[in-house]
């Protein structure tokens, strides 16, 4: 049996508060809730982070959250939602099956991210761009 957590609520070993469900993505309550309505959109297939998913999966996993998102905003009118998603340790990633939050937010929710900016010259925007553009065809991991 596998220990990814959401390996195990997409095959039902475990059960989960699922609000929606289609041929890649199941959508369901995060055991969490940062906020009230605060679903998880995770692929099916179990893909580690964002690098490994197909372009197929990538799709259906945006389509599913706009959807579920809508759905959200609709049902408990929050003053905005919050999209996160991590990959990795440093990003914040606890669960290492790709998945995205979508969180309803409110003025003084105390939910934070801290955003360190640099503001660079235009130099170095243009070599970071040049070195993405360059590998862009990389293949999924
Ligand atoms: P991450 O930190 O990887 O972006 O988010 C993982 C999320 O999964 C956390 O917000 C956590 O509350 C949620 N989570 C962890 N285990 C379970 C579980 O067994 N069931 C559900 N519904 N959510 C879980
Ligand atoms: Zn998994």
């Amino acid at each position: 049996m596998t220990d990814c957590v959401f390996c195990r609520i997409v095959a039902g070993q475990i059960p989960a508060t699922v609000v929606h469900e289609d041929e890649h993505t199941l959508a369901f309550m995060d055991i969490g809730q940062v906020n009230p309505g605060h679903v998880l959109v995770a692929l099916k297939a179990h893909a580690e982070s964002l690098f490994a998913l197909e372009e197929a999966q990538a799709a259906a996993v945006f389509r599913a959250a706009a959807r579920v998102a809508r759905g959200i905003r609709a049902a408990f009118e929050p003053q905005g939602l919050s999209v996160y998603q991590a990959n990795g340790k440093p990003a914040g990633q606890t669960v290492f099956h790709f998945h995205i939050h979508l969180v309803p937010r409110h003025d003084g929710d105390g939910m934070n991210l801290t955003w360190p900016v640099k503001n660079p010259p235009r130099e170095k925007l243009e070599d970071y761009a040049a070195r993405i553009r360059a590998r862009l065809g990389a293949a999924p991991l």
